[in-house]
């Protein structure tokens, strides 16, 4: 069953990851196409009230979109990368340090002698060196406007009158509407096969991408294909760009502006979009890659669903990293 499915992603992959972590550039890319699916209303705001934002341009069209800061993908991907470390590999990290009781994420305190540490990297405490992380996000934008995609609220102050004056009302922070679809592509360079499994994982089940400690911001990350090869994929901007393009059928300004302000979007005509316009990116950016489609993938991420297979995949990454870990002393 399950050794199957992973020895066969790792063989068609082989190329383009290495069997240890080293400290010297390899060049080797495993790109992931990631479309997130919000299944909840989120917030996505800098300031806490204004929905993050962009102009974007599609053919002749401008237009102002959702946006989801890069930093903001990081942030709750290694929440959840270190929560699953604690839960599984707490006793396999006490062998190797005996106070070790999970990893921080506060910039400056990360322990850097964990496979999360390893793969995101980590700036430098007190005489220690910043691990730079192999793992590359991009700002990602929404397929639909802005207007389309955002619901603002107004709080209206209590007070006797009947009728208030628009001005009266309290802002309260802006929503990304459930079902919003975010094309993302991130990248992962020179990384060894347990790397890429964690980091599958992680996509598939991190269901929280908006602000932390609110139930807002349920998401459901669709992994539509991995695309192992010598060069980085296309941004996530190009990719939903292609997507606008394919749904509209045309670069005509009106068939973009009908897409562009759809009250929903088909989740499998995206997804096909999403992929035809990856593919076709690549080749015109001359980007050769290996692929293993979604439904391969799907097979791969069953075959580590149980906590024990990632438990045991982490224990072997550990087993990957002393050299890479080994800081000079001075
Ligand atoms: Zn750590």
């Amino acid at each position: 069953m399950s050794e199957d499915a992973i020895q066969k992603f790792g063989a068609t992959i082989k190329d383009y990851i290495l069997e240890k972590p080293e400290k010297r550039p390899k060049n080797r890319y495993v790109n992931l196409l990631v479309l997130r699916e919000l299944l909840s209303a989120a917030r996505f705001t800098t300031d806490g009230t204004e929905a993050n934002s962009a102009v974007i341009r599609i053919g002749e069209t401008e237009e102002t979109v959702g946006k989801l800061f890069g930093r903001k993908q990081v942030a709750s991907d290694r929440r959840t990368a270190k929560a699953v470390q604690r839960a599984l590999i707490t006793d396999e990290m006490k062998k190797k340090k005996a106070d070790w009781d999970g990893c921080s994420m506060e910039v400056t305190k990360m322990c850097q002698k964990c496979p999360e540490c390893a793969l995101f990297g980590s700036a430098a405490s007190e005489g220690a060196v910043s691990m730079t992380s192999r793992v590359m996000y991009d700002e990602a934008y929404t397929i639909r406007s802005l207007s389309t995609v955002v619901e603002e609220f107004f709080q209206n102050a209590p007070g006797d009158a009947y009728v208030k004056n628009a001005t009266s009302g309290i802002r309260e922070p802006d929503f990304f509407k459930e079902g919003v679809l975010i094309p993302c592509v991130v990248t992962l360079k020179d990384v060894t096969l347990e790397e890429v499994l964690f980091f599958m994982n992680i996509t598939d089940r991190n269901s929280r991408y908006g602000a932390t400690g609110t139930r807002f911001g349920k998401v459901r990350n669709h992994i539509l294909g991995v695309y192992a090869g010598g060069r980085e994929g296309p941004s996530s901007l190009e990719v939903t760009r292609e997507i606008i393009l394919a749904l509209a059928g045309t670069s005509d300004q009106e068939a973009i502006q009908k897409v562009m302000s759809a009250d929903t979007l088909d989740l499998e005509k995206v997804k096909a979009a999403a992929v035809t316009g990856y593919e076709d990116l690549a080749s015109r950016h001359r980007i050769t890659s290996i692929k293993v489609d979604e439904a391969a993938t799907a097979e791969v991420l069953d075959a580590i669903k149980e906590d024990s297979e990632v438990a045991s995949l982490l224990t072997t990454q550990l087993g990957k990293l002393d050299d890479y870990l080994d800081v000079p002393k001075k």
